[in-house]
Formats: C-alpha cells, structure tokens, sequence
C-alpha cells in the first residue's frame, strides 16, 4: 500500500530537498505541499524558489500549495517549517492523528520524543508509545544536519571503544541555512565563525543519540563534546574535523577497520532511501571533499577521510555528510520507511480512515 504523504515547509530549502527525492518513490506518494501564507494558493512552480539541483517534478509543479492546518489529504506530514512556526504547526497535525516527521529543532530533546538516526539508534522509536496528542498522531525528529554525520562516524566507535570526549570543528553549508540564507557579502570568499545555536545543539543531541533507551527514557551518553561551528562558501555538504579520545585508545588504524568493517543495524530491511554502504572511509588522503562526495548515495553516505593519530585526544579524522539530504529530508525519509517498516504508521493510517469516514 502506498502512505500519503505531506509536506510543510515544501517551498524551502529542506522542503524542495523532500520533493526531489520523493519523486517515484516506491512506499510514499505526494498528496499534499504546505507552506506560509506568502505561499499558499499558489501552484508550486510560482510559490517555489526552484534550488535543486534536479528539474522540479511535474506533478509537484502543478500542485497548489495549502496552509499548514491539519486539513491536509495526507496521514504523515514530511516538516522542512522554519523553527519558529514548527512547534505549534506540528503539535497541531499530531493531535489531529498524522504521524510528524520533521527536521525542525522544537522536539528534538523532548523526553518523548525520538531523536533518529536509522543506523544509530533505531530502539529509541518506542519512544512514541510515550507520546499523548490525545490521537494516534506522534513526532518523530532527525538530528541537526552538522549533528548526524558526527554521530554517525561516532556510532562504531562507541560501540567497539566507549567515546569519552569529542572536539570538533564544522565547516558548513550555505544551504544549511536555508534559502536566501547567508547574505552574499558575508558569505562570499569568507568564513563566518558562528552560526546561532549550532554548538550547544552538537553537544546535547550527540548525547541523546548515543543515549541509551530504559524505564525511565532515554538516559545520555557521558560524552563530551566541544563543537566550534562555522559558515563556510560551499553549497552543500558539511565538512568536520574531529578529534575524539576513546575509553579504550585505540590507534587510527584499528579506528579505520572498525569504521570500514561496521554492519548497519539496518542492513537487512530493505529501506528504499538507505544508502548501501552508510560510512566510507576513503583512502586518499586529500578526501572527502563536498564538491565530490556530498552527493554520494544520493547525498546519504557519510564519508570518513584522514583517520590519523592524535597527539592531543588520541584519534582523529574528517567526516563529511550532505545536510538537505542525510542532515534534513533524506534522513526524515529514512526515518519514515523505518517506521513504515515496523508498523508505527498503522495507527494513524487506521485513526486517519476513521476520522475522514465521520
Ligand atoms: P527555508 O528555506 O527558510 O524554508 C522555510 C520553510 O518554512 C518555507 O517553506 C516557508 O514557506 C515555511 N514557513 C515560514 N514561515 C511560515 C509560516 N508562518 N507558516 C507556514 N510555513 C512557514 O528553511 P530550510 O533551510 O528549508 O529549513 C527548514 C527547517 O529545517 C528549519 O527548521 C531548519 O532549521 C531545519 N534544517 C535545515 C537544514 C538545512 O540544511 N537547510 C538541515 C537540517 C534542518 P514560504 O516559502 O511560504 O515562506
């Protein structure tokens, strides 16, 4: 069966990301596209300020953008909302039964809410059950886009060393901030050495990814995390270095084999949008590099480079992920056929017939 799928937000920068790789989608079908009131009525072709790299679709260029009220033909909503309307939007779509699938910061570190990374933390979805909307509806977040392709190069250490503490050091993005984003006197041949939030945000959700589910949520990992963010000219990908002391040190060639040798928990699901091979870790020394390798899998791979010995934290490397694809709507996608593939989106398909029947 197919799941009708919403998007809020769709006029964006995450928004059209979600519209691009949605397009023949084997389990989701487009039913609806949601975004301001500067937008709404207007077909997407004119309420879309057309960024990606890839032609719009067709049937979305030809469907009229709506409100974002919990009126949509749809049973999940996709959210790309800018953070300052997200919270209440998307508190309002899962109290009238649709499944949030967002990208927005609002619930992230909610108690009940999943922070999900698929390849990461795929036990922490039974968080829903600790959800009340007062419907079937729930939340479910991904991570800040400088967050997942940390976490998810971390992942395999932590479980084969312990992590203790992480330094790292962001080269982000234009896009990660959204479209207009970054005026061009700012951004062009420059580095802006702050972007609000990011820091505290790379400590904190590190943390709930790495956390670990029990009676009473989920409890942090003790990691330390020490991020410096910055704003850099290229369009997409996020580039990191990072240096990590270990619980049990380790030299960066047995870092390399662990990362080269990890099994995804997800492997054997089949899920349309995972890449195939998650982690890269690329031998030449003078990779990864956004122009190159952010598009790789269909910007889903995170790509490891330059594992080294540290002298300061013991090891370290760069890790390099797409943030509109693996950091926004490619990891909420993913995040859906996860929870397609276990059911979770039965209630609310079934609360949503109910709802529309009466
Ligand atoms: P963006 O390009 O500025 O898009 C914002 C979207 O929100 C637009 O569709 C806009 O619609 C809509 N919106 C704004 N005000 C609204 C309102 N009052 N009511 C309804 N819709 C409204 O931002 P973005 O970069 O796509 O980011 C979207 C979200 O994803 C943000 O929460 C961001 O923090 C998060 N995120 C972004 C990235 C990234 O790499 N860009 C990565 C991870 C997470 P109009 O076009 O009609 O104004």
């Amino acid at each position: 069966m197919r799941i009708r799928v919403g998007i809020l937000g769709a006029t964006g920068a995450v928004g059209q990301t979600f519209v691009a790789l949605l397009d023949g989608h084997p389990w989701f079908e487009v039913t609806a596209l949601a975004a301001s009131e500067r937008s709404a009525g207007k077909p997407y072709r004119e309420a879309a300020n057309w960024i990606s790299g890839t032609e719009m679709p067709a049937w979305a260029a030809d469907l009229v953008v709506q409100d974002c009220v919990p009126e949509l033909d749809c049973d999940v909503v996709f959210s790309g909302l800018d953070a300052s309307v997200a919270g209440d939007i998307e508190a309002a779509f899962a109290r009238a039964g649709y499944a949030v699938v967002t990208n927005a910061r609002n619930y992230r570190m909610d108690p009940t809410v999943p922070l999900l990374i698929p390849e990461v933390n795929p036990d922490h979805v039974a968080l829903i059950e600790r959800q009340d909307w007062g419907s079937n509806g729930f939340i479910v977040t991904n991570p800040n886009c400088s967050t997942v392709g940390l976490v998810v190069a971390l992942k395999p250490l932590h479980d084969a060393f312990g992590v203790d503490a992480v330094h790292v050091v962001t080269m982000q993005a234009l896009s990660g901030a959204g479209y207009p984003g970054v005026p061009s006197l700012d951004s062009l041949a420059n580095v802006v050495p702050f972007i609000g939030g990011e820091e505290d945000k790379m400590y904190h959700e590190t943390r709930k990814l790495l956390g670990t589910l029990g009676d009473a949520g989920i409890e942090d990992a003790p990691v330390i995390v020490s991020a410096q963010c910055n704003r850099v000219p290229v369009l997409n990908g996020h580039t990191e270095c990072v240096s990590v002391r270990l619980k049990t040190p380790a030299t960066a060639a047995e870092v390399a084999d662990v990362l080269r040798g990890w099994k995804s928990p997800i492997a054997g699901l089949d899920l349309p949008t995972a890449p195939k091979q998650t982690i890269r870790v690329h031998n030449d020394e003078r990779h990864p590099q956004p122009r190159r390798h952010a598009d790789a899998e269909r910007g889903m791979q995170v790509g490891v480079g330059r594992v080294q010995d540290c002298p300061v934290l013991g090891v370290k490397f760069v890790v390099l992920s797409h943030n509109t694809a693996r950091g926004a709507a490619g990891g909420a996608i993913l995040n859906a056929e996860l929870l397609a593939s276990n059911g979770r989106f039965d209630a609310v398909l079934a609360g949503r017939r109910e709802a529309v029947q009466a």
